[in-house]
């Protein structure tokens, strides 16, 4: 049965091959999710061996960090969007854990983002985690714990409110809105620890900074942050 199921997989493979998820056009590279061109276009931030790069720039102030890096640059239109687009709402999480494993490998290599103990993806509202089936956060951050070989954490955060109700308020109540989205439910497991929090795109920073403050009222507690995309603004 097993030969038969694979076999009927190869023949789906070779009739409707998968399309490169950046360009959505072309043929992607054997075993890889790419085509050679997107591949070699795609834009980087090459920034994780940096300290003081761009992302850590733009949250400096907000909350304490040891270190912080995104992927990819984030633009409207771009072929990161197209990539985002197929993790979020084509039931395709695997692609989230296959850009965990490039951002885990990426860590291992350099000398600068210290291998943090454990990780924390940013949670999603109960009602949209069961309507998607899956956080994508969460499997991006499976992808990194799989290099990296720490554990995952997938229930010491919780998201509790709806940010969807926030149109009516104005920006002062809007804030303390987000600012009070996260609740920690057990903090044994990372006090004093390196937690590496993960989400999938930073434009304006508040969501990471909402889970980031809770996460800090941790005893002794060090913070990293790694995203796939950081959104040009
Ligand atoms: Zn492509």
């Amino acid at each position: 049965m097993k030969i038969i199921l694979e076999y009927a997989e190869a023949l789906i493979e070779l009739f409707f091959p998968r399309l490169c998820i950046a360009c959505l056009v072309k043929n992607p590279l054997r075993d890889q999710m790419y085509c050679l061109q997107c591949k070699l276009e795609l834009p980087y931030t090459d920034q994780i061996d940096i300290p003081d790069n761009e992302l850590e720039f733009r949250i400096f102030g907000r909350f304490k960090f040891e270190r912080a890096a995104a992927l990819f640059r984030f633009r409207k239109g771009n072929k990161v969007q197209n990539i985002i687009h197929q993790l979020k709402y084509k039931n395709r999480p695997h692609i989230g854990f296959e850009l965990g494993k490039e951002f885990g490998k990426k860590i291992l290599n350099s000398k600068e983002f210290p291998i943090p103990d454990l990780i924390i993806p940013i949670p999603l509202h109960k009602k949209k985690q069961i309507q998607r089936g899956y956080n994508q956060s969460h499997e991006f951050g499976k992808g990194i714990s799989s290099v990296l070989n720490i554990p995952i954490y997938e229930n010491i955060i919780k998201k509790v409110s709806d940010n969807k109700s926030q149109t009516k308020m104005n920006r002062i109540s809007r804030l303390e809105n987000v600012m009070n989205s996260y609740q920690i439910k057990d903090d044994t497991k990372i006090k004093g620890k390196h937690v590496l929090l993960v989400d999938d795109i930073l434009t304006t920073g508040a969501t990471i900074e909402a889970a980031a403050q809770k996460l800090l009222k941790s005893q002794d507690l060090k913070l990293s942050l790694a995203i796939i995309g950081m959104a040009e603004l």
